[in-house]
């Protein structure tokens, strides 16, 4: 079976009790999930001790939301990529739509936030994506191209490291969102990894994943997850539950 990634970012949501609880039922249907699959979950910053301990003895990967990309200083309300790091994270998602849109994360934070989560070893997951009025136009290839170019742009070209992206059409996200077709995922997907290609030069660029999210779900997985260049899924509201979490996993065919 080809390796697929599973994940889910909490944004404002969860209590550390409702945390845990999460993290407990989870726990109890990993034994059915495939050796292939590569879960991870992205908490709020005030939940990541908990699920360092909850998951210890399993393989799920943990990530924060954000992060500013200087060291350390008067930076009041935000978090380095070492003190990520150091409280258990070792992915850091980077360019969300709610990041881009409501907390004006330029491509350029975005590309400096990517390289402090890269000089830190921690994987940088990029959220790209194009909103409604660019899809219309049918932009959306030459936009999140752009996107992804930016992103990278401060990148050491010659020293290779783990790094994910997830395409999230701003118009598929959400309750008011509607998921984009197979056929336009798989074509945005193409072109993003063109796009690595040029990017970065002399990676491995068939290792790096690109995920999908934007109103995924049961229905809906499977026939996203089967399409060319499409190696995961990025969930939000779908996953609120950890057994909708488990059930969406077997339906796309990760279960052993
Ligand atoms: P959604 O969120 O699955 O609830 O549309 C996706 C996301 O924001 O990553």
């Amino acid at each position: 079976m080809r390796s697929m990634l599973f994940g889910t970012n909490w944004k404002m949501n969860k209590t550390r009790e409702e945390a845990k609880r999460y993290c407990q039922v989870l726990k109890t249907g990993l034994s059915e999930i495939d050796d292939s699959v590569t879960l991870f979950i992205i908490p709020p910053y005030t939940s990541i001790d908990i699920l360092v301990s909850e998951l210890k003895d399993t393989k799920i990967k943990l990530g924060v939301q954000n992060i500013y990309y200087e060291k350390s200083g008067p930076f009041t309300g935000e978090i380095s990529a070492l003190m990520a790091k150091d409280a258990g994270a070792q992915i850091i998602e980077i360019g969300h739509s709610d990041r881009r849109t409501l907390f004006n994360d330029t491509d350029e934070i975005i590309a400096r936030k990517t390289r402090a989560s890269i000089d830190n070893g921690l994987i940088p997951l990029i959220c790209v994506g194009e909103n409604e009025d660019i899809f219309n136009m049918k932009q959306s290839i030459s936009y999140v191209r752009g996107q992804v170019a930016m992103s990278l742009s401060l990148l050491e070209k010659r020293i290779e490291q783990e790094l994910w992206i997830a395409y999230e059409p701003l118009w598929a996200i959400g309750t008011k969102g509607k998921p984009a077709s197979p056929d336009h995922i798989e074509d945005v997907h193409q072109g993003i990894r063109e796009e690595l290609y040029n990017a970065l030069p002399g990676w491995n660029i068939s290792k790096i994943p690109i995920l999908y999210g934007g109103s995924v779900n049961r229905i809906n997985a499977d026939n996203i997850l089967c399409r060319r260049n499409v190696n995961g899924l990025f969930i939000g509201r779908a996953a609120d539950e950890p057994n909708q979490l488990l059930e969406l996993i077997q339906l796309a065919g990760g279960n052993k």
